[in-house]
Order: structure tokens, then C-alpha cells, then sequence
């Protein structure tokens, strides 16, 4: 179960976040923060809002800018409900994606093992159904995996047998271990607490250890040619980072970048298409793709998607 008192340190309740710190950056602590967009729901967060498959683009809870890092986070009380909705998520399309997302995992390690080859022991943050844990294994390592979701730790152990801690990091079943590889891909985007969270991945870095962090990049071309309509405008994001407010957290964290690039991503064809129908007028080749069978296994190939609106860095201790 998860540990009452990590939620509180990890998610202040909302009674501790006043009206007035909650305008506060969560990188910076800058009190000089504007409104940027305003919020798309007229109603409180469900746990189904949170899918990773979701494709609710553009919908998002109301969201500042800080003016002194460019920081943009979720100033609504709802971010203290984030951890209790997650442990309520479910999503049974994510079980379809199991072997485009193993690709990409596959990506992820092997870049992780060209920075860092003398690694032993992985630590996998927001593991979801414990894909690269069990590839982490595989390939050698010695891995965990942390997950909020019920479902999720079960769906770990019903598809790759994979054994994951139920909760949120720091983890009271973890201690004080210390690991070689941190990975938080696609999760520091998730919390309202990013820098107490990278801290705490710092203070579990070996020394020599590394951390494999993967987030959207609001600056990025893309992000700024679709505006409103860019796909990681979701409402499971509450922190949107570009590199300057990145770089400014890996600073205050006292790490430091010592490899950056725009990762890899890989779906089936069939997620791609059905996912830009919001941007272009393909309905029809879908439907098409559902009757006609050539068209159909086209769809099912795994192929590699970069736009370049994406964030990798490997961290360090800095000094
Ligand atoms: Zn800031």
C-alpha cells in the first residue's frame, strides 16, 4: 500500500498550498507568474483523464507561466489529488501497446548502457506495467520499478510477471538503497513536485550513477507551431518544462547534463493515424485500414516517431 506520510511529502495536502504559494514555480520559487492558458474542464479530475493512451489533446487544468524561468504548471487545487486519482487509473488500450512501447524501452536502455556501461542496478520511476524493468532483467541488471497504479502493478505481473512496489519515490520499501540508472521517463510532467522529486533521485544516484530523464519540450518547434493543439497538452500534465526551466531544475538539484538529444519513439501505425486525425483530414484512410486487409497490416507495423518536441537528458552529481 502506499505510505501515507511519503503522499504527504511528496504531495503537500491542499490545505498547505495557499492560493498564493500554489502561484509560486515549482522550479524556480519565483512569485512572478502569469496565467497562460485557461482550464479546458468544467468539472474535478478523474482517474480516466490520466490514461497514458488518452488522446485528449489540448485539454489541460489552468496553467501559469513563471517569467523567470519559463516553468508552466497547473495552479489549481487539483494537483492534490494527483497521486490518489493515479492509484485509481486504469487503462486496458495501454495493454495494446505493450510491443511498439517495448521498442522504445529497448531505445532507452541501450542508450543508458552506452552512457553508463559499468551499470548494475536500474530504478525505474513510474514503471507502468514494468516494461523496461522486465527488459532491464533481461539484459542483465538488477531492476525495480516504482508505480502508482493498482491496475498498472498488476498488469506488470499478469504480462511480464514483473513484481513492482505500489506507490510513489521515495519508496519506504526502497530505504536508502542507492542505484547505478534512474529512469523517469515521461513522469517529472506528472507531478506537482519536481524538484523535491529529482532531489530524491539524486540522494538514491551511486556515485557514479546517472539519471535517464524524458519530458515534453514546450519550447520545441512543434510545441510552438501547434500552439494550443500540441498532443503533450494533456490533462495529466501539470508541468511543462522547455530547456531553460529544465536546466534551471538539474541545477538546483545540484546535477548536471552530461548527454541531451530528442528521443526516439515508436507506436504501431494504427496509433499514429488514429491520433492525427485531430490535425488532418485521414478519417477515411482509417476506416479504410479497418476493412481492407493489406491497408490493415500496413497499419500494425511498429515504425519510429520523432518530432522532436521531446527532452532527453542523463544527469549527473554536478562537482
Ligand atoms: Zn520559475
Amino acid at each position: 500500500m502506499l505510505q501515507k506520510g511519503v503522499v504527504a511529502r511528496i504531495y503537500p495536502p491542499p490545505e498547505s498550498i495557499g492560493v498564493a504559494n500554489r502561484r509560486h514555480c515549482w522550479v524556480c520559487g519565483s512569485d512572478d507568474t502569469r496565467p497562460f492558458k485557461d482550464r479546458s474542464i468544467h468539472r474535478s479530475l478523474v482517474p480516466q483523464d490520466f490514461r497514458i493512451t488518452d488522446a485528449g489533446y489540448g485539454a489541460t487544468l489552468g496553467l501559469r507561466r513563471c517569467r523567470d524561468c519559463g516553468f508552466i504548471f497547473a495552479d489549481e487545487d487539483d494537483v492534490a489529488e494527483l497521486v490518489e486519482l493515479y492509484e485509481k487509473l486504469e487503462d486496458p488500450a495501454y495493454e495494446e501497446t505493450q510491443e511498439s512501447r517495448a521498442t522504445q524501452m529497448e531505445w532507452l536502455l541501450k542508450r543508458a548502457a552506452r552512457l553508463c556501461p559499468s551499470a548494475r542496478t536500474v530504478l525505474d520511476i513510474g514503471a507502468g506495467a514494468g516494461l523496461l524493468v522486465n527488459l532491464a532483467r533481461r539484459a542483465g541488471y538488477d531492476a525495480v520499478g516504482v508505480e502508482p497504479s493498482r491496475w498498472l502493478v498488476d498488469a506488470a505481473r499478469r504480462l511480464h510477471q514483473v513484481e513492482l512496489l505500489p506507490g510513489t519515490f521515495p519508496h519506504p520499501a526502497l530505504g536508502d538503497r542507492q542505484f547505478d540508472l534512474i529512469f523517469l521517463v515521461d513522469v517529472i510532467e506528472h507531478v506537482a513536485n519536481p524538484l523535491e522529486l529529482l532531489h530524491a533521485c539524486r540522494d538514491s544516484l551511486t556515485p557514479e550513477g546517472m539519471i535517464l530523464l524524458v519530458t515534453p519540450d514546450i519550447g520545441s518547434l512543434t510545441a510552438r507551431c501547434l500552439g494550443h493543439r500540441w498532443w503533450h497538452l494533456r490533462l495529466a500534465h501539470v508541468g511543462y518544462f522547455d530547456r531553460q526551466s529544465l536546466l534551471r531544475l538539474v541545477d538546483r538539484c545540484r546535477l548536471e547534463v552530461v548527454h541531451s538529444c530528442r528521443p526516439t519513439w515508436y507506436f504501431r501505425l494504427k496509433y499514429v493515424a488514429e491520433r492525427l486525425v485531430q490535425y488532418l483530414p485521414i478519417g477515411w484512410l482509417n476506416r479504410l485500414a479497418e476493412r481492407f486487409g493489406p491497408l490493415r497490416r500496413l497499419y500494425d507495423i511498429v515504425v519510429p516517431v520523432n518530432p522532436r518536441d521531446s527532452m532527453l537528458v542523463a544527469l549527473r552529481r554536478a562537482g
